[in-house]
């Protein structure tokens, strides 16, 4: 074997390796399931075929050629029977119990029961028929049902060929048909070993893929939640932004109208906030935005809305609040945002802010938009009075 050979064979041994951790958790429980499924099937049949043999057993007279093949045939089929029914009983309690080492052998064990009673019945056939049909018949369904790690199936097909060889052995005594059985029982256990290989492979891959789509889906399913975070909410500060703000607040104060409350809005400006920014420069200014929202958001309820219109403009809907009761609390950020300790560069960063407010009374309803212009009048008013106030 040259050494490219070498290398494309541990790699993909490697890779083989490397899925089987993936997904041998999936192959235990499909073969948990099937064999659950199909074991009292097999068994059912192997009645049947017990019960014939019974019939032909006891209607066949003293002289009877064939008397020895059908007597033997009924004890080999119930003794299959008895022991896919064992099978079958012991699938039931652990329907969930997959992992456990009973829940990972027992269809091994099963599959390994079909084949050797298989050959058993075929080693009985030889007084009768060259026929090795039965072996055929159990190796092929099996390795087609059951999903084997590649070394398992060979293990398992290995060791059917020597012991279907050891004991057709012992029944076939024409020495050519012995050798053509053998050959062909050679044939079927490879067939066996490379369908289940295939098998293995196909089931690997489509669970992979599988895997794959999952966490791609799931991948996805995060990015659409943060896109849609991100369409509503302002970016440096968390808080709502402009176009969501302004579709709560609408609904907010449709429900006001309804319900017969009373609603305010605060519209709050920083004073003289483009020296912040010339002064301690952008990075700073932005520190102090986020500390501004925290300063706010922590100044209200948490059913009152708090948005940022954009640059140094913030705004807060207060829902079932009088414009008295939203004065104090418009009255206590400006303070709150007076004290503040924000520290740059071991430097405090002062601030304050100016503050408009409009509301509507529990008789009157109004849109967002007029409310809006009314708080932004009070909050030229603010400015023009000198800043740091709330009017
Ligand atoms: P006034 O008291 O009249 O409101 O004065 P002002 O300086 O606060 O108002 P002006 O509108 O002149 O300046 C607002 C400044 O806000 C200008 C802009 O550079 C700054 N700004 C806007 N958005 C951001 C931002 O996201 N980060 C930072 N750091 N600054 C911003
Ligand atoms: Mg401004
Ligand atoms: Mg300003």
């Amino acid at each position: 074997m040259n050494t490219y050979t070498a290398r494309v064979l541990r790699h993909t041994m490697e890779r083989w390796n490397s899925e089987y951790a993936l997904v041998l958790d999936e192959a235990h429980a499909s073969n948990l399931q099937r064999t659950r499924l199909l074991s009292p099937l097999a068994a059912a049949l192997n009645g049947f075929f017990a019960v014939l043999f019974l019939w032909m057993a006891l209607s066949a007279s003293d002289d009877d050629p064939a008397y020895r093949w059908k007597f033997w045939q009924l004890l080999t089929h119930t003794g299959m029977g008895a022991a896919l029914a064992l099978c079958a009983w012991a699938c039931r309690p652990l329907e969930h119990r997959h992992r456990s080492l009973a829940g990972r052998w027992l269809p091994v064990l099963a599959m390994a029961v079909c084949i050797v009673f298989a050959m058993l019945i075929t080693a009985i056939d030889q007084w009768v028929t060259p026929a090795i049909t039965p072996f055929f018949i159990a190796c092929i369904v099996t390795s087609l049902t059951i999903y084997l790690r590649p070394h398992v199936a060979a293990a398992l097909f290995g060791v059917a060929f020597v012991l279907f060889s050891t004991l057709i052995g012992m029944t076939q005594h024409n020495p050519e048909m012995l050798l053509s059985n053998r050959l062909n029982g050679l044939a079927v256990c490879v067939i066996g070993f490379c369908l289940s290989v295939l098998m293995w492979r196909k089931f690997t891959t489509i669970a992979v893929q599988k895997h794959q789509l999952e966490k791609a889906h799931t991948e996805l399913q995060l990015k659409q939640r943060e896109l849609e975070r991100l369409t509503r909410q302002d970016g440096l500060t968390g808080l709502f932004n402009r176009n969501t703000f302004v579709e709560l607040s609408t609904n907010e104060l449709k429900r006001a109208k309804r319900q017969g409350s009373a609603t305010t809005i605060l519209l709050l400006d920083l004073d003289h906030f483009k020296r912040i920014n010339d002064t301690w420069g952008h990075p700073a200014g932005d520190a102090v935005l986020r500390h501004v929202a925290q300063t706010m958001v922590n100044s209200v309820r948490s059913t009152d809305l708090v948005g940022r219109l954009g640059g140094e403009e913030f705004i807060v809907l207060l829902p079932h609040t009088t414009a008295e009761a939203s004065r104090k609390i418009a009255e206590k950020i400006r303070q709150r945002l007076e004290v503040s300790d924000i520290r740059w560069e071991d430097k405090r960063i002062a601030v304050t802010a100016s503050i408009g407010l409009a509301g509507t009374t529990a008789e009157e309803s109004r849109e967002f938009d007029s409310l809006y212009t009314e708080a932004d009048k009070a909050l030229y008013l603010a400015k023009q009075r000198g800043r740091n106030r709330v009017i």
